[in-house]
This record gives C-alpha cells, structure tokens and sequence, in this order.
C-alpha cells in the first residue's frame, strides 16, 4: 500500500512542504487507505515552475513528435503489464465493481497510443496569401497546463488530458480528485519510467477548495483542463477567464435514454440498465432520464425494475458484484436525499431509494439502484444531477414529445436513442442538443472520438483531433518572398497591405 502517497515535482517524490496530509479511505469498507500530501501554495508554485523550466528548455516540446510517441508507446505497453495492480488500486479506492474498472483499464493504453500516432501525422496549413508572401501557419504546444480530475474515473479521465497534452508537447501539472489519487499518482511515475523528462509531468494531491484553487488560480498556467461538477467547473473557467487562457471543461449530465415502440423491449431494457447503473450510476454520461415511448411504457418499466432489483450489490473487489458503495458518506447521503426529496414531491420510487440491509454493508457507503416514476418537470429530479443509482421513467406521445423532453435539460453531454428507425435515430440525434449520441448502445467512447457537452457540461472536447488542438495554438508565418525590402514610406504610390 502507498503510505503516504507523496508529490512529484522536478522528478522527485516530495512531501507538502507544510508536511500536511489528507486521508483516503475505502468507500467499501469505511476503512482508513492511507495519507496523501496536502499540497498547498508553496507547492503550486514549485509544480508550475518546474514544469514551465522543463518547457522552456525544450526538453519535451523540443523533442521530434515521432521520439514523443516511441516514449508514449512504451508508457502504453508499461501501462498494459499493470492494468490488474491499477484496477484494484482503483476499486480499493473509489468503490468501482473490480470487473468494470479492469474492463475499462483494459483500454486506456489506447489513448497513449492513439495521440502518439496524431503526434506524428500532425501538419500545420499554408494559406494563399497572394503577392510576393509565403503564410506558414504551424500548431505549437501551449505551455504549462493545469489538469484538474474527478475521482469517478481517475486514470481514465487523468489519461485522456495527459495523452493529449503530452503528444502536443506541453508540460503539464495533474491534480487529481482527493477522493482517488493513488492511480493517476502511479501513472505519473510509470510515464517517467517509459521516458519522459522528468519537470514535464507534475503531480499535486490534495482538495479542490485548497490545492485545486490555488492550482487554477496560478497565473504561470497556459490552459486549465478540468473535469468536474458544474459548479467547479464554472470557478476553473472564470480564473481561466481572468488569467485570458483557454479552457477545456467536461462537467455535469442528465443523458436521456429515449427508447421507442418498435424496439426489441429486452434489448432496450438491457440498455437502459447499462446506462443507468454502471458504476453505480457515478457517470457525468449516466442514463438518469429513460424516456419510452407510451405504447411500451409499461412493458419496459416492468422489465427495468425486474432487472434492476436482481443487480447484485456488494464488495466490489469480488468478481460477481454488480452494484458497488458510493464514493463516500457525503456522495451517499445527497442521492439519499435527492430520492427523498423526490418522494415529498410526489414521485413515486418503484424499486431500490434505500440503503441495503445487512451488516456487510454496514460500514460502507452503499443505496440501492433505484428506479423513479411519476417525476415531471416541477420535480427537483427532473434537472439535478443525482450522480448515483438513481434513474427515472416517463412516457412520450410522439417523437417531438420525445426531443422537447430531451432536452428540456440544463446539461448538454450524451444520451442514447433506442429504435430500429435509421430515419428517426437520425432525425432525432440532429434535434438532440447534445455532445454524444449513440444510437442502440450507450458509454461508448474512443480516443478517436470526440467527447464533450452543451449548455452546463461544459466547453471544448476531449479526445480525437479537437483535444490535441486544444491543446496548441497557431502561429502564423509570414515570409516575404519579394526581390527588394518594403519601404512603406519611400514611394508615393497607392499603398497596399498585401
Ligand atoms: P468535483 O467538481 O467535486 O471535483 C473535480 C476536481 O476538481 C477534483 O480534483 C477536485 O478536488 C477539484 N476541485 C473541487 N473544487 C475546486 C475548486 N474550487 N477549484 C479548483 N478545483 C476544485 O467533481 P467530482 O465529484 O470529483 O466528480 C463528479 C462530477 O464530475 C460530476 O458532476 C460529473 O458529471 C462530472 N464528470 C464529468 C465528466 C465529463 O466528461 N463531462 C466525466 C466525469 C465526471
């Protein structure tokens, strides 16, 4: 066990100056995990400087992209040899059943690997910019950024900016959720271990009211990066704001499950559940609105709750479990409370809205999944954010009324339309307004694949090309291929800019 899990900067395992520590512990089990350094402002600065040191002398921006992407593969194939050590660490951590996290484990080398190949296959443009010059528009790396993570998907969500950030030749400083470090925390290490300079990858633990704060709020950034609530996501873009540097920022969802008559009603059931309740419905993509067409309604309701009162709850590190704790106390009573709030205002629970019985799960910070009826827009449930293993059913007339409900919605990220329909999930997706659309399938994702949200889910996008962009700016060229040297006030003659 890492005990206490220390700061890396400058390449070096250090303690927060202040020698303050914050405790992690198994959501499972309620049980102390370990200490992790408190990083305070002393700390920040020294992070920052290091890693802008390291940019400055080209240690890694300097490198060809083709040396960056052989040192990303062999952290890829490093990565590959940890995954079961990485996906219990996690489990340990956040509560996630041990059978999801090595499945999502499995793939993380891709993103390495992935923005190792679009390191390479960059190519900057050459516009037509007439008369005697040649206009050379280049991507070059920003500098310094600020990654800030979640703790639902820590080395997943911690990757997919790292992998871009680095490929683009950036130097970065990674502060990753209090509530799950140890993972991102080894991943720092295993990148040094494949190759890269140490300085350019940094690592801050700590809270996100202190070190997250101080961390966003340093004026030697170049770009924040922040997956998060709503909430925080709108205090990291507004010291984006005043620093003037961009941001990229991957917040809250509500995803609807539309699921029309002419489905396959077991297919769309299995669906919904996937959507609802993987990681214990702890994903800013969780399906919490199904919405089924009315000629269905009770056949697919009947089926989910059926399905959903068999999933089997537990510890998470035994392979069978299905349905693991909460991340914490406090993450455990708000779904609580949201379940209890929608009751009081007249919905109706149709299965789970409560702690589980037994004394295996009396220590840790489990609730039932749960399935709602009867919510409308009047109902707190309709707009907030649960983050937890809480969905809800209501029915559509037609597929306007299926649109309209969609999206009347504060967040814009994913949501899934069920159908046979080629024409209809089209048409639908076109009027969703929504980052990710699946069609019959839910959560999918790819390095390749951009993903990112609307309206409260935030700005910009991770993965594919737009995250490596973002992670660049331009710089335009412009050289002057004419015989003589202008001389703007040597001549009479009409001037001209071009
Ligand atoms: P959170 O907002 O509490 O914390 C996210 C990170 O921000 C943590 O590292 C935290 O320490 C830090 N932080 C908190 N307050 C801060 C502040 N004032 N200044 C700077 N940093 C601060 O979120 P969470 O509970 O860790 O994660 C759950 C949320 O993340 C949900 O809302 C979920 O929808 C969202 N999420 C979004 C995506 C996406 O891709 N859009 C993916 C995963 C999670």
């Amino acid at each position: 066990m890492i005990d206490p899990l220390l700061l890396h900067i400058d390449g070096k395992q250090v303690p927060a100056a202040d020698g303050e520590t914050v405790a992690v512990e198994n959501p499972a089990t309620g049980e102390h995990l370990y200490d992790v350094a408190h990083a305070g402002a002393a700390d920040v600065d020294a992070a920052v400087a290091a890693a802008r040191a390291a940019f400055e002398d080209r240690r890694w921006s300097g490198m060809r992209p083709r040396d960056r992407a052989r040192i990303l593969n062999r952290a890829a194939a490093l990565l590959a040899e940890r995954i079961d050590e990485f996906a219990r660490l996690e489990t340990l951590q956040i509560g996630r059943p041990l059978r999801e996290m090595r499945a999502q484990m499995r793939r993380l080398p891709e993103w390495l690997e992935y923005f190792g190949a679009v390191a390479q296959s960059a190519e900057g443009t050459v516009p037509e910019f007439g008369g005697d010059h040649l206009n050379v528009v280049r991507r070059v790396p920003l500098g310094v950024a600020g990654l800030i993570t979640p703790w639902n998907h820590p080395l997943l969500i911690t990757m997919k900016k790292l992998s871009a950030a680095l490929a683009a030749g950036n130097s970065v400083v990674v502060k990753p959720s209090e509530l799950g470090p140890a993972v991102p925390a080894a991943l720092v290490l295993l990148l040094e271990e494949a190759g890269v300079p140490a300085g350019v990858v940094n690592l801050l633990t700590g809270l996100g009211a202190t070190t997250g704060r101080l961390l966003s709020e340093h004026r030697g950034l170049d770009k924040l990066d922040i997956t998060g609530g709503t909430e925080t996501g709108r205090t990291v873009a507004a010291s984006a704001g005043r620093s003037l540097i961009p941001v990229t920022a991957e917040l809250g969802g509500k995803a609807p499950v539309i699921v029309f008559d002419d489905v396959d009603v077991a297919d769309a059931v299995a669906g919904a559940l996937f959507a609802a309740f993987i990681a214990t419905g702890q994903t800013c993509v969780q399906g919490a609105r199904v919405l089924v067409a009315e000629d269905v309604y009770d056949e697919v309701v009947d089926r989910l709750v059926n399905r959903t009162r068999r999933l089997r709850i537990g510890d998470p590190l035994d392979p069978e479990t299905q349905i693991g704790p909460l991340v914490s106390g406090p993450q455990r009573d708000r779904v609580a409370a949201a379940v209890d709030r929608a009751r009081e205002q007249g919905a109706s629970v149709l299965c789970g809205g409560r702690v589980p019985d037994g004394v295996r799960f009396a220590d840790g910070f489990f609730y039932e999944p749960t399935v709602v009826a009867g919510v409308t827009p009047a109902h707190d449930l309709w707009y907030d954010e649960v983050f937890g293993p809480v969905t809800l059913v209501r029915p559509f007339r037609d597929e306007a009324d299926a649109v309209a409900q969609a999206n009347d919605c504060p967040f814009g990220l994913a949501g899934s339309v069920w159908t046979r329909d080629v024409g209809r999930a089209l048409r639908v997706a076109d009027r969703l307004d929504i980052g990710i659309v699946w069609v019959n399938d839910h959560h999918r994702i790819d390095p390749a694949s951009p993903w990112g949200g609307s309206k409260d889910s935030g700005i910009g996008s991770e993965n594919g090309w737009d995250a490596y962009r973002g992670y660049t700016r331009t710089q335009s060229l412009i050289v002057n291929t004419g015989a003589g040297s202008p001389d703007w006030f040597g001549s009479s003659a009409d001037l001209r800019y071009s």
